[in-house]
């Protein structure tokens, strides 16, 4: 397919190879774990062994790379891989500056594991590229980590501005665009060096699949480190689960317009609920990065948002019990809504209040996810 047709047609379109044994439209699953040499002793059609990679990886990397405009992507079989293998792919001793507010195992990693492997981080409000411009140590801060929006209070990183603070100290920007999508942003054309998925989430969008991924603007040493990390221990992705990745991305254009504009619905609904506190959505004017928010994102605002009851805890608790249409359950981006009492499962130590719930909205009609949620608030 020529490069020059639309990311949006590559997604839906699978990358748009036919496959030229059969001139199936679905490409085929290869469960094959080795490949046949060459006669001439060469491994001319790429694949040698089922550790360092596999057909229907590639075939994801070619389509993520797309979305992202960037130079190489590489699919991990989860988020969490995806983020480490970058971290540990730094030259250590490292230093990471990341923001206090994100993916709350990624936190803990970096607090309780990363020490280990010669890591060190400094925690700062990622919103405020002074605070992350103060916390960088030339010559010693080799990666900036953002997530906007990020996990569970929905604040917004700037990329542009922290990325030049960043490079001017020799630092690499990396990304989490998890929530975002690369519908909605592209990090790498606001300058961010890497950027890195929980494909769990909105590019397989059926809660069906564990995966993640990293792409580069440029194919330099930290990405063969990262492939190198990959081929050596064999965490890769299974044929099965990309091609179920791979299905999942064909309809993640239609599912994070839909799942935006049902988000912005809902949000502005909870704004006036007299049982709420607070909404945390970057669509809504009222959140402090809103105008931030509509230059770095296009098309919407996405799917997830949080909310504050006013009665606290409890309310919180009670309203979710009180729930039929939205499922209790942790992750998010899934065609179904999900809803969580994030403190539960945070712990302590988290920004999480304990008032707060976490909406990922699903494919079910905006007004009635909308009723649910008003009927259970009030109860
Ligand atoms: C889920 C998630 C992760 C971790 O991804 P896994 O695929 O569960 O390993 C990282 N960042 C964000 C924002 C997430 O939502």
């Amino acid at each position: 397919m020529g490069s020059n047709i639309s990311p949006e047609v590559i997604a839906v379109q699978g990358g748009g190879d036919i496959d030229t044994e059969t001139g199936a439209v679905i490409p085929p699953v290869h469960m094959a774990t080795t490949y046949e040499r060459d006669p001439d002793n060469s491994y001319s059609r790429g694949y040698v062994y089922g550790r360092p990679d596999n057909p229907g990886i590639a075939r994801c990397e070619r389509v993520i790379n797309t979305l992202e405009g960037g130079a190489a992507t590489i699919v991990l079989p989860s988020g969490m891989t995806a983020a480490t293998f970058l971290f540990l792919a730094l030259d250590r001793p490292a230093h990471i500056v990341a923001p206090t507010v994100m993916y709350w195992g990624l936190r803990k990693w970096l607090i309780n594991d990363a020490p280990g492997f010669g890591i060190e981080t400094t925690f700062v409000d990622g919103a405020d590229p002074s605070a992350v411009a103060a916390a960088i140590k030339p010559g010693r801060t080799k990666l900036v980590w953002l997530e906007t929006p990020s996990n569970p209070l929905w604040s917004i990183s700037d990329i542009a501005g922290t990325s030049d603070v960043a490079h001017r100290a020799g630092a690499l920007v990396g990304v989490d665009s998890t929530a975002a999508t690369p519908v909605l942003t592209r990090p790498l054309e606001l300058g961010a060096d890497v950027v890195m998925h929980s494909a769990t989430k909105y590019l397989n969008g059926h809660s069906d699949v564990l995966a993640g991924s990293l792409t580069f603007a440029s194919d330099g040493a930290i990405a063969a480190r990262v492939r190198g990390l990959r081929g050596s221990l064999g965490a890769i992705l299974g044929p099965m689960e990309a091609a179920l990745l791979l299905r999942g991305m064909r309809t993640l254009f239609v599912r994070v317009r839909h799942q935006s504009a049902a988000a912005l619905e809902i949000a502005r609904a909870m704004a006036v609920h007299p049982n709420i506190a607070d909404v945390l959505y970057p669509g809504l004017e009222r959140h402090p990065a809103h105008a931030l928010a509509s230059r770095q994102m296009r098309g919407g605002f996405g799917g997830m948002l949080s909310i504050r009851c006013a009665g606290g805890e409890a309310h919180a608790i009670a309203t979710a019990a009180r729930l039929q249409v939205w499922v209790r359950a942790t992750s998010l981006g899934g065609i179904e809504s999900l809803v969580e009492h994030r403190a539960s499962i945070e712990g302590s130590g988290s920004p999480c209040p304990p008032d707060l719930l976490r909406l990922s909205v699903g494919l079910e009609p905006a007004d009635v996810l909308i009723d649910d949620l008003s009927r259970a608030l009030s109860a």
